[in-house]
């Protein structure tokens, strides 16, 4: 598709961090990572959603086991990862040819506990100043 941007990295006239290629696949890293590892899995093939993969079609299957290939060369497969697709605009989805994300890097339930606790802490600290200034 003349202008899909991910089109023009898998045909190689938009640079990209490729990290993976196979007859099927472009991986490469993102643009905006939100990890420290974040790729982005790409059917070479333009496929705008998930929607619109045929049931014939056995690229998921595919992608997924890519992602389980590039997870253990960079040494997360067993600490973890998350693999996802984002569906249409109201799944956040931005880019519209079809891929999935990777990340890791990040102890990503730790985050998680942490902002958790802030949290919790902020709301007793407001509570406490409501109390304080009997509003
Ligand atoms: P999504 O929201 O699932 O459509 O994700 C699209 C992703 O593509 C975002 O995380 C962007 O940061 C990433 N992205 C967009 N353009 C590029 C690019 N030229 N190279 C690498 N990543 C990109």
């Amino acid at each position: 598709m003349t202008d899909c941007i991910f089109c023009k990295i898998v045909e190689g006239k938009v640079p990209a961090t490729k990290v993976y290629e196979d007859e099927l696949t472009v991986a490469f890293r993102d643009a905006s990572p939100a990890s420290p590892i974040h790729i982005l899995i790409v059917p070479r093939k333009h496929i705008a959603t998930l929607n619109d993969v045929s049931n014939e079609d056995a690229i998921l299957s595919h992608m997924g086991r890519v992602a389980k290939k590039i997870a253990q060369q960079m040494g997360v497969a067993d600490s973890g990862y998350r693999f996802f697709i984002n569906v249409n605009r109201g799944g956040g989805q931005v880019v519209f040819h079809l891929h999935a994300h990777l990340v890791s890097g990040h102890d990503l339930g730790s985050v998680f506990l942490k902002m958790a606790v802030f949290a919790a802490i902020m709301w007793r600290k407001l509570v406490n100043t409501f109390k304080r200034n009997k509003y």
